[in-house]
């Protein structure tokens, strides 16, 4: 006989082809269980949520969702960028773990009409989570959305990011010239900081000054010196990096190019002769040299500092344990027809074990494009030449764009060429390969 559970939705998420996995939110339906056939005496909110969090956490999740529905609370996490229904919670012991959830944020029980945010640390199992929730309201009442802030594991190793060794050569050799500026471009949540942290890692942190100016400091690491901006107290990108050239560095680390001001900060500590790096919104390598055009920096500026440019994107690792090889599909071959790149005979596919719950990916591996400008394209630059030329001199001496490093993770079965849909801008290389 099958077991009552208030949980109609329980275990197989994602579309992949489950067998028997293991529940998402296995803690919460045994802590609902236990609350249908307790006594009467304590209250069982705390208990839900803590092992809401728990699942939460254990599974990796980014973001929690709950939203009321006419037919209960759905339950939803976040998981490598995913989100996946895990529950569907009648809506009593919904409204009971929504309300605890919004007592621990100390958020007024009584509904608003307006979103709140608000910031809280709990302890689970002696580490201290932090988080952050925002409730809205929303037609069948609140709706949470809850972040979870893990303590960020620092990368050691710019391989294990998923960098190519070519690329890392190119890197290798950037650190040990300190001089110019290297930007790391990409959209957000790409994964940008994390490149640079593991790149600062390789230097010599006790042969070398290294300071950072971010909003805020995300990793924090013995040996470095960091600035947190406040602009509060008048602590601005442009007042942090002269403050960091004050102190004698050979490495700075600006934490984001994202206006006028802080590209010509950056401007101003490169030209010093110290070495910068940062991160900026791009869609890709070349399209950094427009992004510093249109916030007001010339050919010759971006020509005489800029040395070396990452493009990256995070996509799902395939689950190891469950992936298939065979024929990509009709679609496909169609996408790879379109950007005029061969059609391989058999790529991995995702498929869903009880190891990823069915999901068929764990995990997520970084797409690297490096650019070091050489010599041709550094007067490319100067002469204000446009991005198709750059591209098409780029095409011209067999450089690995994002797509032909996604292509590469894809024969080696780390991901599938659906996952590859995240790299925008192709439009370029399309164009290129319809004119010649
Ligand atoms: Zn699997």
């Amino acid at each position: 006989m099958k077991e009552q559970t208030p949980l109609s939705v329980s275990g197989r998420v994602g579309d992949g082809e489950a067998g028997d996995t293991r529940p998402l939110l296995g803690h919460l339906a045994a802590a609902l269980h236990a609350q249908l056939s307790a006594m009467e005496g304590d209250s069982p909110a705390p208990r839900l949520a803590d092992a809401l969090l728990r699942d939460a956490a254990r599974e990796r999740a980014t973001d929690l969702h709950l939203d009321a529905q006419s037919r209960g609370i759905l339950v939803r996490l976040r998981i490598d960028g995913v989100l996946h229904d895990a529950a569907l919670l009648d809506h009593e012991p919904g409204k009971l773990l929504v309300n605890q959830l919004k007592a621990l944020a100390r958020l007024d029980p009584v509904i608003r009409f307006v979103a709140e945010d608000a910031r809280l640390g709990y302890e689970l199992d002696g580490e201290m989570l932090d988080l952050r929730l925002t409730r809205a309201p929303c037609l069948h009442g609140d709706k949470l959305s809850i972040r979870l802030f893990d303590r960020p594991i620092m990368p050691h190793q710019l391989q294990e990011l998923g960098l190519h060794a070519q690329g890392l050569e190119e890197l290798q050799e950037w650190l040990g010239s300190v001089s110019g500026m290297l930007l790391v471009a990409g959209p957000s949540g790409s994964g940008k900081t994390t490149t640079l942290y593991a790149l600062l890692h390789r230097l010599k942190l006790h042969e070398r000054s290294v300071i950072t100016v971010e909003d805020p400091v995300e990793y924090q690491v013995d040996g470095i010196n960091h600035i947190q901006i406040d602009k509060f107290h008048g602590m601005t990108f442009v007042e942090g990096v002269k403050a960091m050239l004050r102190l004698d560095p050979d490495f700075l680390m600006l934490g984001e190019i994202r206006d006028s001001d802080s590209a010509h900060a950056a401007l101003t500590a490169a030209s010093s002769g110290r070495a910068l790096m940062s991160t900026l919104h791009s869609r890709d390598a070349v399209a950094v040299i427009e992004t510093l055009r249109n916030y007001g920096l010339s050919g010759h500026d971006i020509a005489t500092n800029l040395m070396l440019v990452v493009s990256q994107r995070l996509v799902r690792r395939l689950c190891p344990h469950c992936r298939v090889e065979a024929g990509p599909n009709n679609e496909e071959k169609h996408w790879l027809h379109q950007l005029g790149r061969p059609v391989p005979k058999r790529v991995w596919h995702a498929r869903g074990c009880e190891r990823c719950h069915g999901v068929g990916y764990r995990g997520r591996i970084g797409l690297f494009e490096v650019w070091r400008i050489d010599a041709e394209e550094y007067q490319l630059i100067l002469q204000e030449g446009d991005r198709r030329t750059l591209y098409r001199h780029l095409a011209g001496r067999g450089h690995r764009f994002l797509l032909d490093d996604g292509l590469a993770k894809v024969q080696e079965g780390l991901t599938t060429l659906g996952e590859l849909r995240v790299i925008g801008g192709y439009n370029v290389l399309r164009t290129l390969k319809l004119d010649d």
